[in-house]
């Protein structure tokens, strides 16, 4: 007989809609059917079902075939690339879960990696700028009761990136205050193209290309009742007045902003001034402002997982000095690449050459030591890559939170089992990370967070004098000697 498992979370974009129901066969292997899902998530679940589904580790053999080998093959490939690398670049992590993330974060600190993931490639300067400026921001449920206001910015086309977006959160829902679904909203479109979404809109500013920073600044000045040129990025100031009247007008407006911005002209400046419109329209009414972040379901969790809670850095992080560091520009993946900094590749939970990056990193990567592990064939990524690990579904083989794009944490669900034998990625990293560990000798994470604070009050303090020494802890002490035996140079009590 058929199961039906209900709330289920879909693990495809960053709208995670959680009211997904699925058909399984009674022995809980197979997937039937899957409602209320859009097409492209109703795919996802599917695909996992595929027949040609790869479900062993391969390696690439010298002449291009591939070879199975076993996991623990792969998990000593894996640890060897790391720990022989010199500067090795863990990318992707946001097509996982957030706990597979931290023991991913564990394995980069244990081999000193460069470790980013795909807001490198999209709303990355959305977190330098609020980083920069703050952010008055809502979550998805307040906006779907709330906002009768809503604007979508810049390359920002829910009708195709996150189908069910406009249907469960933004535009048509009756909420608690915007009882009549679309009818109690307007609907902005501020786009050069003339998208599905904008279509849809009650206003369309088709704006010129990469002048969002002047069309911004206007709004601010007409929020303001002050004179414009006639034109502006090709909008007439009279739209321009009506539009800042409109958000004015609302409730509660809310700004929805995509890749349009800020990967156009200004970046994450685009954002700092985006942002500013939304704290000027609080003078007047209540305003909020959300990244329309999540091709990859759980970009937003990495940036959490490092950002809030382990390095303090959401991407482009550098570890090789035993520390984090963050230079954007610098230590993102792509400027890594190009400039043939890196050694070895170990991709999980994305697909770098097929998504955005230049045609030069991805000849580097072919070039290097690489590992992919990714549930299913990705084709540039794992073609490129010298051995593929197939993983468990996360969201569908296996549970795991995944942070929605309001930064709203959600456990996504488990609803079939995988194939026989096969790891989930937290398993294959944890595996990993002990590997790792052995090959190192045995030194932990806790000797190189030592070291890390060590290394932070020489830095800023002017060196570890006697008193500052004998202050620290038995075991912070001890932890130090351990590090001056392998790393001389660092430390100046030996
Ligand atoms: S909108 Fe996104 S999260 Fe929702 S069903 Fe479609 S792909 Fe899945």
């Amino acid at each position: 007989m058929t199961k039906i498992i209900t709330d289920v979370v879909c693990p495809f974009c960053g709208t995670l809609c959680d009211d997904l129901e699925v058909a399984v066969s009674d022995d809980g292997e197979e997937i039937l059917e899957v409602y209320n899902a859009c097409a492209i998530g109703a795919t996802k679940f599917l695909h996992s079902q595929a027949k040609d589904r790869i479900t062993r580790p391969r390696m690439k053999q010298e002449d291009g075939s591939w070879k199975e080998v076993t996991y623990d093959d792969a998990v000593d490939y894996t640890a060897n690339l790391l720990v022989d690398a010199k500067k090795p670049l863990m990318y992707g992590w946001s097509s996982t879960s957030c706990p597979a993330q931290g023991v991913g974060s564990e394995i980069g600190e244990e081999v000193c990696a460069c470790m980013d993931n795909t807001a490198t490639v999209c709303h990355g300067s959305t977190l330098i700028a609020v980083q920069d400026v703050g952010v008055p921001s809502a979550t998805l449920g307040e906006i779907a009761n709330r906002a009768d206001r809503v604007v979508f910015w810049g390359g920002c086309n829910p009708a195709h990136a996150h189908p069910r977006h406009m249907s469960r959160y933004s535009i048509f829902p009756r909420g608690f205050f915007t009882g009549k679904g679309s009818k109690s909203r307007k609907m902005i479109v501020v786009d050069p193209r003339k998208t599905d979404t904008a279509k849809m809109a009650d206003v369309h500013l088709q704006l010129e290309q990469g002048r969002d920073y002047e069309l911004l600044s206007a709004i601010r000045v007409a929020i303001r009742g002050e004179e414009l040129p006639d034109f502006v990025a090709g909008i007439p100031k009279e739209e321009i007045y009506e539009t800042a009247e409109t958000l004015k007008s609302g409730r509660f407006t809310v700004i929805f902003f995509g890749m349009g911005v800020t990967h156009s002209l200004g970046k994450n400046h685009n954002i700092d001034i985006a942002i500013m419109v939304t704290r000027d329209l609080n003078d007047y009414t209540k305003a909020a402002i959300v990244a329309m972040r999540g091709g990859h379901y759980n970009v937003t969790g990495s940036g959490q997982v490092w950002g809030g809670w382990q390095f303090g850095f959401p991407f482009c992080l550098d570890l090789t000095r035993g520390f984090a560091r963050y230079n954007p520009g610098d230590s993102s993946s792509n400027d890594l690449l190009v400039r043939d900094e890196v050694d070895a590749v170990f991709v999980l939970g994305s697909d770098p050459p097929g998504a955005h990056f230049p045609v030069r990193s991805v000849k580097k990567i072919a070039q290097l030591p690489s590992v992919c592990i990714d549930p299913h064939i990705t084709p540039p990524t794992s073609a490129v890559s010298k051995m593929h690990v197939p993983v468990a579904f996360v969201g569908v083989e296996v549970g795991g939170c995944a942070y929605r794009m309001d930064n709203v944490p959600i456990e996504t669900r488990k609803v079939v089992e995988p194939p026989e034998g096969m790891l989930t990625d937290e398993e294959f990293l944890q595996k990993v990370l002990d590997r790792v560990r052995e090959l190192k000798g045995g030194q932990h994470n806790h000797d190189r967070v030592s070291h890390q604070k060590w290394f932070c009050l020489r830095l800023f303090r002017g060196g570890l004098t006697e008193t500052k020494w004998m202050s620290l802890s038995k075991t912070a002490r001890s932890s130090m000697q351990a590090m001056s035996q392998s790393r001389p140079s660092l430390m100046p009590l030996a």
